[in-house]
């Protein structure tokens, strides 16, 4: 070590310490001062960011392991660096104007600004997760939700699980083991992945037994099928992702059920995708709820959280306790619980259901399938207007589109909309496409007629703003003064999101 050779040895370390520069000045250079303005990341990650950069160079300082500091430019090109190679999340928000609601390749259901806080209090402490508070001793996670759900719908019981296919596993495994299930040969689905109906109950040890055609069932089918013995269960599925037209009949759950009972067999009813307030969509058959499922008298129903309920992704079971009970108690169920932070977003979306036009309003799902087109035009208009002002040079119109429910919910079911639609000069579309797509807030788009259209039902408060910073971006239009603001901020909606920490992207 040649520093402690020298007569003093302190000195030059004394000396190199004094030049690291201030925070607040290396704050204040490029380009760091601009990557703050244009929100690509908060205040408190630039800050937190630096001051670790800052405190790496004193310890290497202090250790003799280098004999210069840089400037406070010099140092804040290294923070940028370092932001870029951390900060930039693999998962991240991004702006969906698809117009596709529940579009599952982008996470499906958004939160609402009181869920989303709540949960961030849940994940930022210790919680009674599975703790009795008046008791003081162990408690069950179920319990959160399972009063709330079945207050919500009228059921004698209810359990959640990790999402809705564990759900269905659960219930045939628990209930069905080693016994005949049957089920209607138009309902033998596939959801996606690997999650096909046949394939599950194999997999749990029940027979299936196929009843009807593809395109046609009818109640005699189910009565052939129930007068073996062994048959102990009808399975309806939810036909989420397709549909069959034309020459065709299914037996509706209400006479399933009936079939199920006059042969004491169960009544069981994998529904995919099931609002907890009855859907009236614009133009469209009314979607009965939870309650008006179980007021049929099926057994029990299986349905995703994350879904028509435009919650947290979860597998929500409901219907009779005896058999609600039996799953609780199957060794399963313990490998597919519920996280603490799923759990506490769907209870707290539970209870905003307990007012079902607070519901209507604050779960986004809700809001966004409710939209009139007419709503629709006048957030295209408004988008488009700040897109003029903020990214000028850009082809702009208003297009009508079909919107879609999405993630295997309503598969029939297309929401009449508007969408901004964009072409840039001397950028073909998909070039626009890409370049939305991997701008700092990516927006994702589709492509007609040569233009980009963005959809506005599915934009989240704020988002119109995001989008006009992308295009401008993309344009090579990207001012600083045009940026989304830190998290934590009103936008331009007047919404205020809630501190997001971890300022993304
Ligand atoms: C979506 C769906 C599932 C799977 O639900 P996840 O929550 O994605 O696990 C199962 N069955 C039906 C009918 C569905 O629509």
């Amino acid at each position: 070590m040649g520093i402690r050779d020298t007569p003093n040895p302190d000195r030059p370390i004394q000396d190199l310490l004094r030049q690291i520069p201030k925070v607040d000045l290396v704050l204040a250079q490029e380009p760091l001062a601009a990557l703050e303005a244009r929100g690509a990341y908060s205040h408190g990650q630039v800050l937190s960011t630096t001051r670790n950069h800052l405190d790496d160079l004193r310890k290497a300082v202090l250790a003799g392991q280098t004999g210069q500091v840089p400037d406070s430019a010099a140092a804040a090109r290294a923070v940028a660096g370092s932001l870029e190679r951390v900060g930039a999340f693999r998962l991240r928000p991004v702006v969906n104007a698809t117009g596709v609601v529940l579009h599952t390749n982008l996470g499906r259901a958004p939160l609402g600004p009181a869920v989303a806080s709540h949960l961030a209090q849940v994940a930022q402490g210790y919680g009674n997760l599975e703790y009795d508070l008046s008791k003081g001793e162990r408690g069950s996670r179920y319990d959160h939700v399972e009063d709330l759900l079945c207050q919500l719908s009228g059921a004698e019981s209810a359990l959640v699980v990790n999402n809705n296919a564990s759900a269905v596993f659960l219930m045939l495994d628990a209930l069905c083991k080693g016994q005949g299930v049957a089920i209607s040969r138009g309902e033998l689905v596939e959801i996606g992945g690997s999650f096909r109906i046949p394939d599950i109950l194999a997999q749990t040890g029940a027979r299936l037994v196929e009843v009807g055609t593809t395109n046609k069932t009818h109640p005699a089918d189910y009565r052939r099928a129930l007068e073996d013995r062994a048959v102990r269960a009808l399975l309806k599925v939810h036909a989420s992702n397709f549909v069959i037209r034309g020459f065709t009949q299914e037996v509706p759950l209400a006479d399933l059920v009936r079939l199920a009972r006059q042969a004491g067999a169960l009544a069981l009813y994998d529904a995919g995708a099931l609002p907890l307030v009855p859907l009236d969509l614009p133009g469209q058959d009314r979607v009965p709820s939870l309650r008006e499922v179980l007021a049929t008298g099926v057994d029990l129903v299986a349905f995703s959280g994350d879904k028509l309920a435009g919650s947290a992704q979860a597998g929500i079971l409901a219907g009779r306790r005896d058999l609600i009970d039996r799953i609780k108690g199957n060794p399963l169920t313990r490998m597919v619980r519920i996280d603490k932070l799923s759990l506490s977003a769907l209870e707290a979306d539970l209870q905003l259901y307990r007012d079902p036009d607070r519901a209507r309003t604050e779960i986004p799902v809700l809001r966004m399938l409710d939209m009139t087109a007419e709503e629709c035009r006048r957030r295209a208009e408004a988008l488009e207007a700040l897109v003029e002002a903020q990214a000028p040079g850009l082809g702009l119109d208003l297009a009508p589109v079909r919107d879609e429910p999405g993630g295997g919910s309503l598969p029939d079911v297309q929401l009449d909309g508007w969408a901004l639609a964009v072409s840039a000069p001397g950028l073909s579309a998909d070039g626009l496409l890409a370049g939305l797509r991997t701008g700092p807030w990516p927006v994702v788009g589709r492509i007609a007629q040569d233009r980009v259209l963005l959809s506005v039902r599915t934009l989240m408060p704020g988002d119109d703003r995001r989008v006009a910073l992308a295009l401008a971006h993309v344009v090579g239009e990207a001012d600083a003064s045009v940026g989304m603001e830190p998290s934590g901020s009103a936008d331009a909606e007047g919404a205020v999101r809630p501190e997001s920490g971890g300022g993304v992207c």
